[in-house]
C-alpha cells in the first residue's frame, strides 16, 4: 500500500489525509469544491505547524507531509493509481452509493474501497460495486489527528484478507484498530449515541439542568466531556441522523430521538457549528459559556 485516495477533504477527510501524508504514505486528496480542498490544506497546516511547537514533529517531518498531499478536484483521476481509497464525503446514503459506483468503476481492479460513514450500512455501499470483498469501514474519530481509534468495519462479504490488510495498514498510522461487524451504529455510536439521548431525556424530564447532567458525567464518571457538550461538537442534526438509523433498523423504540433532540434540529441550534446548540457559542467556540436555561 502506498497511494492512498481520499475522498472529501471536511473534517474528517483532511484529518485522513494528514495522518497517511504524515507516515510516508503518498496521499491523493479529492473533493468536488476547490474550496474544501484549499480550506483542508490550510486545516492540515495548521495542525502541523502546532506539532511543531509542541516539537512533536520536525520542519522535515512537516515539509514531507504536505508534499505528500495532491489536490483533485476530478475524482476519476484522483482515484486511477489508488491502492486504499478512504470515503469521507458528506454523510447521505445516495451520495456515497454514486460515489461507491463512480470509484468501482475507476479505481485500479486490486484497490480496496473503504468509507469513514459513522451510520450507513457497509455492506449496503458493497452491494453496488462489483467488488464487496473489498468494500470496509474505516470509522476515524474525530479530531483524526489525535484520536487513537480506527473502528474498522466488516460489512457481510468483506474478505478475511482485506480486514487483515486495513487492520495492519491502521496499525502503521500509529492508531489502534478494533474490528467490529455491520450492524446499525457498529460499536461506538450503538452505545455512545444511546448515552447521550439519555442525556438530552433527562434535560426534557426536567430531572437536571444542563451544567448539572454534564458534571455528573465528567466529575463522577471521569469522561472529559459531558454527553451534551459532546452532542454539540458532533452535531445535532448528526446525533438525530444516526438515531434514526438506528432506530430504522432495529425497529426498537430504545433507539426513538428524545423529541427535544428533534425540535433543536428543527429549530436549527445544530450546536457548536451553527453557533448555538445545548451551550452558547456565540463568544468561544472552544469550550461553552453559560449553559442555556433549560427546564
Ligand atoms: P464535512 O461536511 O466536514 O465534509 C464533507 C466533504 O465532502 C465536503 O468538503 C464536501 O465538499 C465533500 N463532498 C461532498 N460530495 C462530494 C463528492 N461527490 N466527491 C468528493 N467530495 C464530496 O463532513 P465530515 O464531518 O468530514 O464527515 C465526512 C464523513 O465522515 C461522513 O460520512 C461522516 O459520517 C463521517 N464521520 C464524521 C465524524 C465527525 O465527527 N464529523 C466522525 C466520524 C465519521
Amino acid at each position: 500500500m502506498k497511494n492512498i485516495a481520499v475522498i472529501g477533504a471536511g473534517t474528517m477527510g483532511n484529518g485522513i489525509a494528514h495522518v497517511f501524508a504524515q507516515n510516508g504514505y503518498q496521499v491523493n486528496l479529492i473533493d468536488i469544491a476547490q474550496t474544501s480542498l484549499d480550506k483542508g490544506i490550510a486545516t492540515i497546516t495548521k495542525n502541523l505547524d502546532r506539532l511543531l511547537s509542541k516539537e512533536r514533529i520536525t520542519e522535515e517531518v512537516k515539509a514531507n507531509t504536505l508534499n505528500n498531499i495532491t489536490t483533485f478536484t476530478d475524482t476519476k483521476k484522483g482515484v486511477k493509481n489508488a491502492d486504499l481509497v478512504v470515503e469521507a464525503a458528506t454523510e447521505n446514503e445516495a451520495l456515497k452509493l454514486k460515489i461507491f459506483k463512480l470509484i468501482d468503476e475507476f479505481a485500479p481492479e486490486k484497490a480496496i474501497l473503504a468509507t469513514n460513514t459513522s451510520s450507513i450500512s457497509i455492506t449496503k455501499i458493497a452491494s453496488v460495486t462489483n467488488r464487496p470483498e473489498k468494500v470496509i469501514g474505516m470509522h476515524f474519530m474525530n479530531p483524526v489527528p489525535i484520536m487513537k481509534l480506527v473502528e474498522i468495519i466488516r460489512g457481510y462479504s468483506t474478505s478475511d484478507e482485506v480486514t487483515k490488510t486495513i487492520m495492519e495498514l491502521s496499525s502503521n498510522l500509529k492508531k489502534t484498530p478494533l474490528e467490529v461487524n455491520d450492524y446499525p451504529g457498529f460499536v461506538a455510536n450503538r452505545i455512545l449515541m444511546p448515552m447521550i439521548n439519555e442525556a438530552v431525556e433527562t434535560l426534557y424530564n426536567g430531572v437536571a439542568k444542563v451544567y448539572e447532567i454534564d458534571n455528573v458525567m465528567k466529575l463522577g464518571m471521569g469522561h472529559p466531556m459531558g454527553p451534551l457538550q459532546l452532542a454539540d461538537f458532533i452535531g445535532l442534526d448528526v446525533c438525530l441522523s444516526i438515531l434514526n438509523v438506528m432506530y430504522d433498523g432495529f425497529k426498537n423504540p430504545k433507539y426513538a430521538p428524545c423529541p427535544l433532540l428533534v425540535n433543536m434540529v428543527q429549530a436549527g441550534k445544530l450546536g457548536v457549528k451553527s453557533g448555538e446548540g445545548f451551550y452558547d457559542y456565540s463568544e468561544s467556540r472552544k469550550a461553552e459559556k453559560v449553559a442555556k436555561q433549560f427546564v
